[in-house]
């Protein structure tokens, strides 16, 4: 592919994620970098106070667990029950080709919930969440606010892998969500960190774009959540680094508010 090509798709790719005006294609180089370094800016930017949070977002509170419900979803009150529903799960076509459904993985008390769009290839392999080069880069982004990995709990909008990566398609998300939203319930988590359009936009019930919903604190069912870019779409875009570190930092700051 034409380095025209390629800059062409990165910024239809921003147009797509950000809906905003204003769109700063990276230099050749850039787009071309397999993985963009991470890690806090050098000047590390003193940390958000609590004061100094942004407005309020959008509130979204879907119906919590019905107890009295005869779907074993709203019996299960663990997350490996969750995983062992998922296992067989034919609700949508998603099931058609996976290899295996990936319903998340983490800490039981995490404090802190990331939310992506679905599994990729390597993940419909192994299993796994975040796995391979954007998994390595949201180990990068918890290190950055002193996290492991192994303290957070990561988890997808679809449990099964889209073909060729596409976007989850509305009825499947539909027809998964109701897995996700069982598993925010069970952690509890103190903030929820939306990676990308289709989590962020799923956790709000909106159709707002990423970038007009970047830079607030929105609420699931009361728990704070920030939405961020998915660090696949980083991988493409290093120019989004700051903001995303920017996001990162007020998740933090609510973390340890
Ligand atoms: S994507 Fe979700 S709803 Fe669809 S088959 Fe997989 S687990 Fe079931």
């Amino acid at each position: 592919m034409s380095d025209g090509r390629a800059l062409a798709r990165v910024y239809l790719e921003q147009q797509r994620l950000l809906g905003t005006d204003a769109v700063t294609l990276p230099p050749a180089g850039l787009a071309a970098s397999p993985l963009p370094d991470l890690a806090p800016p050098a000047s590390r930017p003193p940390a958000v106070k609590t004061t100094d949070l942004p407005p309020a977002g959008l509130a979204y509170d879907p119906p919590a667990r019905d107890l009295f419900s005869a779907d074993p979803l709203q019996q299960v009150t663990t997350l490996r029950g969750v995983a062992e529903l998922v296992a067989p799960c034919t609700r949508c076509r998603l099931c058609e080709a996976r290899t295996h459904t990936v319903p998340g993985e983490g800490a039981e008390d995490a404090r802190l919930v990331c939310v992506g769009e679905g599994p990729g290839r390597t993940e419909d392999q192994t299993g796994r969440p975040f796995v391979g080069q954007a998994g390595e880069l949201l180990t990068k982004i918890l290190a950055a606010i002193g996290l492991a990995r192994e303290q957070v709990y990561i988890c997808n909008v679809v449990k099964c892998r889209p073909p060729q990566n596409r976007t989850p398609l509305y009825d499947e998300i539909a027809a998964c969500v109701p897995y996700l939203f069982r598993q925010i319930e069970i952690l509890a988590p103190r903030v929820i960190l939306a990676m990308g359009n289709t989590a962020a936009q799923t956790l709000l019930d909106t159709k707002q774009s990423l970038g007009a919903l970047r830079g607030k604190v929105h609420r699931f069912r009361g728990i704070p959540l920030i939405v961020t870019y998915h660090p696949a779409a980083l991988l493409r875009n290093p120019n989004w680094k700051k903001p995303t570190w920017d996001d990162v930092r007020i998740a933090h700051c609510l973390l340890d508010g």
